[in-house]
């Protein structure tokens, strides 16, 4: 059988080719010089499958795609609120390059524009700036799942042309944001954004942050998913400069977009996505990269506002068995448990409650049980337990692990 993917996915790329207008950036000289014309999508799933169409083996600069992955380095070196000192999480509503610092403390404010950007890439631990910057490329590296390299041509270009982002560097310096002589900071931050990327790389790349902090392929654990939810809920409020709201309510995935033409989209549970056209709109973000998200949210239904199913009730059925000998109330559950479904077998719990002394909850068919669900769900036992009830679980696959609750002889 042939996977409807590949051909789905180019029926977007071809629907997106009537959206030609934008220009291609040219503040940075060798960007200038991009074919416009060049596309391409690419879709990874969460366990590893990746889906490329168009000029997939093209490879681009990350620029701006890069920031949100420095910003989780340096979660990981210094922790949220290490970084929180120096680096707020505000959408700023202004143009990437805006000085956007907070009139106070002179704090960026979110790491998603250049000053912030710039600062974040300060705060990856190192002893010198060529470590930092290897630091900063390995890491990059681990999320592609393939090593990663500065395209020199591209980092010399920008390098000669880095005015305004050298004059950030001394204004966070003279803020004390950045620590030390502020230039090799400029420096690492403009080659950070001359890493060499194909579509396919940043859909992995996506989909690292989507499997909740583990590479889909390796299985290695790259980001705690504490900061995994901290890095895209910045990237959905900060992440495509100005438009960022606009962002939100038309396509819903936390995202970034960086001045090459790319866009990286990341959908918590789901998948990796990654579009690349040159021309840009406005705000600086691709024209035609713009199209294909709209259009892969839209026709995927992954807008993140959307996701949330409402859940299920825990309960499939309520059953009448006898258990050596003794009549046994039985309530079967199923699905994922999450509060609002425990919430309902509570609910049913205290209107209805069973009137049989021996109680059993059959989880056989629960797939997945979140901590709250847990703890809710032991709680409802032990009360059952103190309401004179004899209480026994049916958990052959472990969901509910160690609940404290006595197992069931019944099958
Ligand atoms: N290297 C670019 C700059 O600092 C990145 C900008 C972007 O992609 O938004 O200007």
């Amino acid at each position: 059988m042939k996977s409807p993917v590949p051909g789905y996915l180019s029926r977007v790329l071809a629907s997106s080719s009537a959206s030609s207008g934008g220009a291609v950036a040219d503040y940075i000289p060798e960007l200038a010089g991009a074919d416009p014309d060049h596309a391409a999508i690419a879709l990874a799933t969460v366990d590893g499958t990746v889906y490329a169409q168009g000029d997939a083996d093209l490879a681009f600069s990350i620029q701006s795609m890069s920031k949100p992955f420095t910003y989780a380095l340096a979660l990981s070196d210094r922790g949220i609120d290490g970084v929180g000192e120096r680096v707020g999480v505000e959408p700023s509503g202004e143009a990437f390059n805006e000085i956007s610092l907070e009139p106070d403390t002179g704090r960026p404010r979110n790491p998603m524009i250049n000053a912030g950007a710039i600062a974040t890439h300060g705060l990856v631990s190192a002893s010198s700036p060529e470590e930092r910057l290897e630091r900063v490329v390995s890491w990059y590296s681990r999320f592609a799942g393939r090593r990663l390299d500065i395209d020199e041509q591209v980092a010399r270009s920008e390098l000669g042309e880095g005015h305004r982002n050298l004059a950030f560097g001394h204004l966070l310096r003279s803020f004390g944001i950045i620590d030390g002589d502020p230039v090799p900071v400029v420096e690492g931050y403009i080659r950070q954004c001359a890493v060499s990327v194909t579509v396919e790389d940043l859909a992995l790349m996506a989909a690292t942050l989507a499997n909740g902090g583990v590479h889909p392929r390796s299985g290695e654990r790259l980001l705690d998913p504490k900061l995994v939810r901290h890095v895209l809920s910045v990237m959905m409020s900060c992440g495509m400069y100005d438009a960022a709201g606009d962002w939100l309510t038309t396509v819903g995935i936390p995202s970034k977009s960086g001045v090459s033409g790319g866009i990286v989209g990341v959908l918590p549970g789901q998948v990796g996505l990654a579009v690349f056209s040159p021309r840009l709109d406005r705000h600086g973000n691709s024209v035609r990269g713009v199209t294909m998200m709209e259009r892969l949210s839209e026709d995927m239904n992954l807008h993140l506002m959307d996701a949330a199913r409402p859940a299920r009730s825990a309960i499939r059925d309520v059953r009448r068995v006898e258990i050596h000998g003794e009549e046994t109330t039985a309530y079967v559950l199923h699905g994922d448990l999450v509060f609002s479904s425990v919430e309902s077998l509570i609910r049913r719990l205290v209107e209805d409650p069973p009137t049989t002394r021996c109680v059993v909850f059959d989880v056989d068919r629960v797939d997945e049980v979140d901590d709250v669900a847990r703890r809710m769900a032991v709680e409802a036992a032990r009360s059952l337990i103190d309401d004179g009830h004899e209480l026994a679980l049916a958990d052959r696959n472990g969901v509910l692990g160690e609940s404290g609750l006595p197992a069931s002889t019944a099958d």
